[in-house]
């Protein structure tokens, strides 16, 4: 279960952000067209505050999380980290500045140099990175390396390593940079369920108590247990943000990805106009006037008016009163 603080005071604000990418057109018979691949997030993250972003591939969830520290370059929108506009500084300058705002990748071997040691990756993020004198990056990498249990595997390359050992280096060199944010892409993948917990554990527990986090995920369990807010995305845009600790997920899709036996689950078919799950959507019949064949759901706040903690982009939603919060029940049914 989270137990960190947060403030309000926000690291990431996201707002309209949509990202298009041009594919095909390598061969005569296949043409180019737009993908949007992002399509209106908007978003904010606090000190303190750990997110989950979850969908099912290709809803956006890695892009946003690669728009947000500059690894990729909006179509359009604006990402604001810290205060400060980020899309619209050069190259350069987001170079400059980067050094809080860190990135642990999905493939952790592909990361790693398979000529350094476990100390020595820490120790070159220290000195090339971070400005630590050499003499001083050993003792700080040595002590990053002891919080994360890989003490006693300081020397080892990373083929020598187990897979949860190879992400704790991916960890300790981000670490031990003391970020203010960091931006995990799906970190525990490919991991046995039984070491997960730990990664994360190894993560979550050791960033610095005002870092912000964002958990990029496929495991509705870790965004569930690790993280304070679920931000779920369908077809580039976010669908529903819910604390799942004080409710249950509302929008159809996401209830099928908490819950796979609420309902069968979605086949993956989007519609071009409207609802784009309206094909798989169980409530769409439900809903009057054919708007969800018609009309873009828009994220609105659900539960008491101006509380804004839970919104949900669906048309069979409006205002209600707050779900009875019982955290030992979400999830469970
Ligand atoms: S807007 Fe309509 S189709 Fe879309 S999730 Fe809601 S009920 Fe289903």
């Amino acid at each position: 279960m989270i137990n960190r603080a947060r403030t309000d005071t926000p690291v990431v604000s996201l707002r309209g952000l949509r990202k298009q990418f041009l594919v095909g057109g390598a061969l005569p018979w296949s043409p180019k067209r737009v993908v949007n691949a992002v399509d209106g997030v908007d978003l904010e993250l606090r000190e303190g505050e750990v997110v989950a972003l979850v969908g099912q591939s290709g809803s956006g969830k890695t892009t946003v999380s690669r728009l947000i520290l500059g690894l990729e370059r909006p179509s359009s929108g604006e990402i604001w980290l810290d205060g400060q506009r980020w899309d619209s500084l050069s190259e350069a300058e987001r170079r400059a500045r980067r050094l809080p705002y860190q990135y642990v990748p999905q493939d952790a071997m592909g990361a790693l140099d398979p000529q350094q040691t476990a100390l020595e990756h820490v120790m070159e993020t220290l000195t090339v990175l971070g400005g630590c004198a050499p003499a001083d990056a050993e003792a700080k990498g040595m002590a990053m390396l002891r919080r994360l249990g890989l003490a006693e595997r300081r020397d080892a390359l990373p083929r020598e390593m187990s897979g949860g050992e190879q992400r704790r280096v991916t960890l300790a060199r981000v670490l031990a940079l003391e970020p203010r944010l960091v931006v995990a892409d799906e970190p525990t993948s490919g991991l046995d369920p039984d070491r997960r917990g730990s990664v994360l554990e190894d993560l979550i527990g050791n960033l610095p108590p005002k870092a912000a986090c964002v958990l990029v995920t496929h495991d509705m369990s870790e965004a569930r247990d690790w993280c304070h807010r679920v931000v779920v995305m369908l077809a580039g845009r976010v669908i529903e943000e819910v604390d799942l600790h004080a409710a249950r997920p509302a929008h159809p899709y996401a209830r099928v990805l908490f819950d796979p036996w609420s309902g069968p689950l979605p086949r993956g078919e989007l519609a071009s106009t409207g609802c784009p799950f309206r094909p798989d959507c169980p409530d769409a019949a439900g809903v009057a006037g054919g708007r969800c064949a018609a009309e873009l759901p828009t994220l609105r706040p659900r539960g008491p008016e101006g509380s804004g903690a839970h919104r949900v982009a669906c048309h069979a939603e409006g205002p209600r009163q707050a779900p009875s919060a019982d955290p030992a029940q979400v999830g469970a049914s």
